[in-house]
Order: structure tokens, then sequence, then C-alpha cells
């Protein structure tokens, strides 16, 4: 079977169906674990227009928001009251955020809500806020 060729072209739920069949085969146990987390979208003011996607407002739109520290703060809180052990920070591509802005939330969330997991960012907004910051 050309794998390649499969993973592009075949129908969405025989791919599951055939991925599901190699877990199993890989991991006779059946043994599937699961961690809890909590994927805080911090702002939807994006430029990156993806076409899929139904969250984001351009700049400048009525309907854009950027949420305040205080605010995650207490996201966090709620997702560490049901367990979480992970927090992952996804938001738009916000022309406005300036990158100290994500300086200042990683000191803020140390200090007010000390990790016990981990807290991401996604690999794509930090690689758009660092472009962004090289450009001015
Ligand atoms: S980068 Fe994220 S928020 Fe922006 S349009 Fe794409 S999916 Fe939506």
């Amino acid at each position: 079977m050309d794998l390649l060729d499969f993973y592009t072209n075949a129908p969405l739920l025989e791919l599951g169906a055939e991925a599901d069949r190699v877990r199993r085969e890989k991991h006779p146990r059946n043994i599937v674990t699961f961690i809890v987390d909590r994927n805080i979208n911090y702002t939807n003011v994006c430029v990156a227009d993806c076409g899929f996607c139904a969250f984001y407002r351009r700049p400048k739109h009525a309907e854009g928001w950027t949420l305040s520290y205080e605010d995650i703060g207490r996201k966090i809180d709620e997702a560490k009251a049901v367990g979480a052990v992970q927090i992952l920070m996804q938001g738009g591509h916000n022309p406005y955020i300036p990158f100290e802005w994500y300086l200042d939330l990683l000191r803020y969330i140390k200090t007010n809500h000390p990790p016990s997991g981990d807290e991401n960012l996604g690999h794509h907004d930090v690689r758009h806020r660092r472009d962004a910051r090289r450009a001015h």
C-alpha cells in the first residue's frame, strides 16, 4: 500500500479505521491514556484568513476581542479546578498585540497562577509575534 497516497486520498472514516487498526496492532493491551487540558483563546482578532475558520475577526471588526490577563487567569483557575495539567494559549494573529504582551502574560501567569503542568503558546502564534517584532 502506498501510505502517502492512502493518507492523502482515503475517505476520512476509512483513514480513521486504518489508524485505529494500526494502533490496536501496536498496542494490543488497548490501554488509552489522556490528560485534561484547556485551550484558552486569548484573542479572536486575526489576519491569517484561514478559509475554514469561523472564529476570527479582522482587525477593527466590531466583534473583535482580546482577553485581559485577569480573564485568562480565571480560565486557568477553572481548568485547574477540574484537574487540568496543561494550558494551551492559542489565539489569532492579532497585529495589535505587541510581543511584550506575551512576555508580560507569562510573567503574570507565573506569579499569579504558578504552573502545575505545561503552559504552551501555539508555535504559529510565537512565530507570528517574533516576525512582527522584527518588522518594527
Ligand atoms: S490563524 Fe487561527 S484564528 Fe486565525 S484564521 Fe487561522 S484558524 Fe482562525
